[in-house]
C-alpha cells in the first residue's frame, strides 16, 4: 500500500506573473488527506478556494486559468507540474493576487521550494486508477492529437513541430514521474522573436519580463533591431546563438522546448484531480487540448470505477 503525501511545512515564493505583471506571493501549505490540490486567493474576502480541476478551467489562451465564482487563478500549469513531480497528493497553494509567479519560466523554483520543506507521508492510502482502454482526442484546427495507452506507469511522450528553421521537430520522453525533477523541471517556456516584437510594439510586455525566456529568432535581424533588443534586454550586445536563440540565455537541455511542453502536459493533466497510470502521447500539445484531455481521462475513470471513489 502506498500512502498519500503532503508537504511537511510551509514555504513561500515571490515573483511577477508573466501575463499580468503583478507581483504575487505564492505559499505552499500542507493539506488534509483526500483533498487534492487547492488554490486559495488570500487577498479576496472570505479567502475563496479554487480546486485544481479541469471543470474549473475558464481560459486556456496563454496558460491554464481556473475560476470558482468571482475568484480566478492564472497560469497554474508550472506550479502543478512541480507538485506532481514531487509526488504530492494533497496541498494548498495560496496566492495574494491572480497569477502565479513566472520566475524563470520553468518549474524548478517550485520544485526546489517543495523539496526544501520536505514531503510528509499521511495515513490514508493513495488510490491510483489504471486507465483500462485507449483515450484519444484530436483538434483538427490546431493539428493536435492526444492519446493515452494503458500502461502500469504514468509516462508522457511529447512531439512538437513548429515548422521553423530554428525550431522544427523535437521529442521528449518522461519515462516515469520520478524523472521529472532532475530532467524536466528546469525546462523554461519559450517564445518566437516575432511574437516578442509584436508584444513590445503594443507595449504588452516589458523587456525585463522576458529576460529569462528562451527567444527563438525566426527572422533575419538588422543591426538596428539587434541594438534595440540589446536596450530592451538590458545587455551590452545582443546576438543570435548557433541554436537560433538570442544570447540572453543558454539552453538547459538541447530539446528544452519539447521538455517544457511535457512539463505543461504534466501540469495540465494534474487537473484530472486523481492519480492514474497510462502512457500519454501528446502531438503538438497546447493548454486547450490538455485540459479537454484531462476531462476525458476523469470521465473515463468515472465510467470505469464509479463516482463514489472521486474526491471533490
Ligand atoms: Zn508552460
Amino acid at each position: 500500500m502506498i500512502k498519500q503525501k503532503t508537504i511537511a511545512g510551509e514555504i513561500c515564493i515571490k515573483g511577477k506573473g508573466i501575463h499580468t505583471g503583478y507581483e504575487t506571493t505564492l505559499c505552499f501549505k500542507p493539506a488534509e488527506e483526500n483533498t487534492g490540490y487547492t488554490f486559495v486567493r488570500t487577498d479576496l474576502p472570505g479567502k475563496p478556494q479554487i480546486p485544481a480541476l479541469a471543470d474549473n478551467v475558464f481560459d486556456t489562451s496563454r496558460g491554464s486559468s481556473l475560476r470558482n465564482g468571482e475568484a480566478v487563478v492564472r497560469t497554474i500549469e508550472h506550479v502543478l507540474a512541480a507538485v506532481v513531480g514531487c509526488d504530492i497528493d494533497n496541498i494548498i497553494i495560496e496566492l495574494d493576487h491572480e497569477e502565479t509567479p513566472i520566475i524563470d519560466g520553468s518549474s524548478k523554483h517550485f520544485t526546489e521550494a517543495l523539496l526544501k520543506t520536505g514531503i510528509r507521508e499521511q495515513n490514508a492510502e493513495r488510490k491510483v486508477y489504471e486507465i483500462p482502454t485507449r483515450c484519444y482526442l484530436k483538434d483538427e484546427e490546431k493539428d493536435v492529437e492526444m492519446y493515452l495507452i494503458p500502461d502500469e506507469e504514468y509516462r508522457i511522450t511529447t512531439m512538437v513541430d513548429y515548422n521553423s528553421s530554428v525550431l522544427g521537430t523535437q521529442n521528449a520522453k518522461l519515462k516515469n514521474v520520478a524523472e521529472f525533477n532532475e530532467h524536466f523541471s528546469a525546462a523554461r517556456t519559450f517564445v518566437f522573436l516575432s511574437e516578442v516584437q509584436a508584444l513590445l510594439k503594443h507595449n504588452l510586455i516589458q523587456g525585463g519580463d522576458i529576460k529569462n525566456a528562451i527567444v527563438f529568432v525566426d527572422k533575419i535581424l538588422s543591426q538596428d533591431e539587434l541594438d534595440y533588443l540589446a536596450t530592451v534586454f538590458n545587455q551590452p550586445r545582443v546576438s543570435v546563438l548557433e541554436e537560433g536563440i538570442l544570447n540572453n540565455v543558454e539552453l538547459n537541455y538541447p530539446n528544452e522546448p519539447a521538455r517544457h511542453k511535457t512539463l505543461d502536459v504534466l501540469g495540465d493533466l494534474a487537473l484530472v484531480g486523481l492519480r492514474f497510470t497510462g502512457h500519454v502521447m501528446a502531438n503538438k500539445p497546447g493548454h486547450k487540448t490538455n485540459v479537454e484531455f484531462a476531462k476525458l481521462i476523469r470521465n473515463k475513470i468515472q465510467e470505469t470505477y464509479g463516482n463514489t471513489s472521486l474526491p471533490h
